[in-house]
């Protein structure tokens, strides 16, 4: 079996990649939701490997869980963890730790939580990061609550138990209005699957219909791979309660605010398949790398995409420019994350031991090579490396993305600003670091363009959450700013 707590280490990314943090799914009204919820968190795993939890409830047996560490796919097994987890209506979640323990996970930060109240037990799975969850953690504390994990979302469950209100749905209701930041949960109570996203809908959450049955999903991979019909999105700050016998109802509970969603979830987080705002997410990408080639137009011989996520933008830029598409980087599709040690004679290795240049295809010629962001700059001094070895006469970056020069606090995992190359460096230095001929990022507004903001960025108001890009956090990081972090205004 997988077992990731020994092996954080990417050899692809080298930790130079931003990492969504979870994916959520829930489904009621179906005759094996544990079956259904397997499958979705399946089709969700690019949105978290580290571990995986499923709770599903049975009018004869109650709630049941499993949760564990590694891939759906090996830890989700028919015989070992399906057949002890019947009934119609479960929930579950994947994990990419970003608040709580990391490296040496412990099992009890794996979701879904799960609390026993008077009238009845509740399991929540959360997407997202809470900014006030020290404070809130230690006023719970102070008030007798006993945390079983460290993770932000178990804030949720306490916040519900202190709750006074005489039912589930309600509870939650008051307990995320004391919750800041980025949240889309999924929770269930014997009879209802609920949704909520939070006010300025940072993180995706789609509803779908399966036969008579409902589903919550981060995104519409997961209906499709269930075979649902995607209905809508959750609306930043609406809840859905949802039961066999009532079907969807609709809730307000926040104060109404304009919608920020994570357009880095555009660029990059969700998968190419899904459907995001109404769009495809491949199309946009496609866009993206039409609009780099307006943007930052240069002479050369091919396109190539660094696999797999810089593909479209590539594909799209090679439409536009009228530059021959190439697969000059070719992926090891079979080399796993998890085998090798992160020892220093692998890291050594670095980025071949799953990328490799398609020398025939790149000698002798001027290359552009398009990816989706650079973070820290490791990987894609590697990647230029490679390509120069294998005899490319230039090699021009063009990246699908502004400089990520500010950590994200909404639930995915950034490194440090220090660390963040474009933080302490201008493009030109950027490009000398790199040692590449030309180092082009597209512009914020090409990006708001791309996802279909014909004038771009409102400066004045923002149509999406992009901090991690121009240091605008649509909700102050309060943790964060007691830990000393300086916000942009502070600078
Ligand atoms: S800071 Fe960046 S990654 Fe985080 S939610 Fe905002 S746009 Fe998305």
């Amino acid at each position: 079996m997988t077992d990731w707590r020994s092996t954080p280490f990417d050899p692809v990314t080298e930790g130079d990649k931003l990492k969504e943090e979870c994916g959520v799914f829930g489904v009621i009204g179906v005759s094996s939701a544990a079956n259904f919820t397997a499958l979705g968190l399946h089709a969700l795993q690019h949105r978290g490997q580290e571990a995986g939890g499923i709770v599903v409830h049975d009018a004869e047996q109650g709630f049941n869980s499993v949760r564990r560490f590694g891939y759906v796919r090996d830890t989700f097994t028919q015989a070992d963890v399906m057949d002890v987890l019947p009934g119609p209506i479960g929930i579950g979640h994947v994990r990419y730790s970003t608040a709580g323990s990391k490296g040496a996970t412990a099992i009890r930060d794996v979701q879904p939580f799960f609390g026993e109240f008077a009238m009845g037990g509740a399991a929540i799975a959360h997407n997202g990061n809470i900014t006030n969850a020290d404070s809130l953690r230690r006023e719970l504390i102070e008030r007798g609550s006993i945390f079983q994990s460290s993770s932000d979302s178990e804030c949720i469950i306490h916040l519900m138990a202190r709750s006074l209100q005489r039912n589930i749905p309600e509870r939650m209701k008051d307990a995320l209005r004391r919750v800041e930041g980025a949240f889309s949960v999924v929770a269930m109570t014997r009879t209802k699957l609920i949704g909520v996203r939070d006010p300025l809908g940072v993180r995706p959450l789609v509803l779908g219909q399966v036969g008579d049955g409902w589903v919550l999903a981060s995104e519409t991979c997961a209906l499709d791979i269930i075979g649902a019909e995607f209905i809508r999105e959750i609306e930043p700050g609406e809840m859905v309660v949802i039961s066999e016998k009532d079907g969807v109802t609709s809730h307000r509970p926040f104060e109404p605010k304009r919608s920020r969603f994570c357009i880095f979830e555009h660029v990059y987080f969700s998968r190419p398949d899904s459907i995001l705002g109404g769009r495809s997410v491949y199309s946009t990408r496609e866009n993206i790398g039409r609009e780099l080639a307006r943007e930052a137009p240069v002479d050369a011989d091919l396109v190539c995409p660094v696999p797999d996520s810089g593909t479209p933008a590539a594909i799209g830029y090679s439409l536009a420019s009228g530059i021959p598409y190439a697969m000059g980087i070719i992926r090891n599709q079979y080399m796993g994350r998890t085998f090798i040690e992160p020892s220093e004679s692998i890291r050594n290795m670095g980025v071949r031991l799953k990328l490799n240049v398609n020398r025939a295809l790149i000698r002798g010629k001027r290359v552009i090579l398009v990816d989706d962001s650079v973070v820290r700059g490791t990987t894609s001094r590697k990647i230029k490396e490679m390509i120069l070895d294998a005899g490319a006469a230039e090699v021009h970056f063009r990246i699908a993305s502004p400089p990520t020069a500010w950590p994200c606090f909404y639930g995915v995992d950034t490194p440090q600003r220090e660390k963040l190359l474009a933080a302490t460096m201008t493009e030109e230095e950027m490009r000398r670091h790199l040692g590449v001929d030309s180092l082009k990022f597209i512009s914020l507004d090409g990006l708001y363009r791309a996802v279909g903001e014909a004038k771009g960025r409102d400066v004045d108001a923002p149509q999406y959450c992009d901090a991690c890009f121009s240091g605008d956090y649509p909700v102050e990081p309060a943790d964060q700013v007691e830990k000393g972090f300086r916000l942009k205004a502070a600078e």
